[in-house]
């Protein structure tokens, strides 16, 4: 589908991703039909705070993963480049993902508000200390199953929102403003199931922006999307964002 002239003319993007636009460029979502929780529902413990605080066995896990997604020989795919473009054209609001890969600034994507945080750091949940992941996962292979703060000695976790944590209020609050100043809202590979990201739809709808749902499956707000796509991502974006002619 090409875009309708309103998109076309949009000037004020506002792009929200998620998991799905990187399954192109090979790394799993959560809850697509071949997700991690869609295969396992048990590995949403991994990213539970609580879980995560008191079970070695689920750090041990958690690391094996994490290693798995940090060091994947994983590329950007056209759905990241289409946003990269769309940022060369001038019509690019903001850039805000849920994601913690890092694909959108291996594209060329500037000033990305990652809502959820980077597994390329870690952080201590005592004393706050940060690392790069490369440090932590080396001693992971050196045979530390559970490598614990270097610092204070405290449980250490990769610098991803997990359910229990709060975002980081300024992450939020500056992802709100550009919701609440766009004209045209884009969700992107996400199915809209987690808050309070999947909010700034509803926050951009109330200020009287459009809003388009790039998905391959339904999502909760489908109904209030001026425009909602159920293609490939990486066909579907550089169509829809192409430079007006
Ligand atoms: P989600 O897994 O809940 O939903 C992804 C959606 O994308 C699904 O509805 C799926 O149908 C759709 N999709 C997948 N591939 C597609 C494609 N090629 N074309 C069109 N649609 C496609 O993801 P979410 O809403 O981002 O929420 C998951 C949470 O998990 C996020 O908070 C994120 O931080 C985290 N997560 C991140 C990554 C990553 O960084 N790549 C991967 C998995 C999970």
């Amino acid at each position: 589908m090409d875009a309708p002239d309103w998109l076309a003319a949009a000037r004020r993007i506002c792009v929200l991703s998620g998991a799905g636009i990187s399954t192109e460029s090979g790394i799993p979502d959560y809850r697509g039909p071949d997700g991690v929780w869609t295969r396992d529902p048990d590995a949403e413990k991994l990213v539970t705070l609580s879980w995560y605080l008191r079970d070695p066995e689920i750090r041990r896990r958690s690391w094996l993963l994490r290693r798995e997604l940090a060091t994947a020989d994983v590329r950007p795919n056209p759905g990241h480049q289409a946003l990269v473009d769309l940022a060369q054209q001038g019509r690019l609001r903001a850039l805000l993902t849920q994601n913690i890969d890092g694909l959108h600034q291996a594209a060329g994507s500037t000033d990305v508000l990652e809502l959820h945080g980077t597994v390329h750091q870690v952080v201590c949940t005592s004393c706050g200390a940060r690392m790069p992941i490369g440090e932590v996962l080396a001693r992971v292979d050196a045979g530390e199953p559970d490598p614990a703060c270097p610092v204070c000695g405290g449980v250490l976790k990769t610098a991803t929102v997990y359910f229990g944590e709060a975002l980081d209020p300024a992450v939020i609050d500056a992802a709100a403003q550009a919701a609440a100043d766009c004209d045209v809202l884009l969700a992107v590979g996400t199915s809209l199931g987690v808050h309070p990201a999947a909010g700034l739809v509803e926050v951009a709808h109330a200020a009287g922006a459009r809003v388009v749902i790039v998905n391959a499956e339904p999502t909760p707000y489908d109904g209030l999307a001026d425009l909602v796509v159920r293609e490939r991502i990486g066909t579907a974006l550089p169509r829809l964002l192409a430079p007006p002619s």
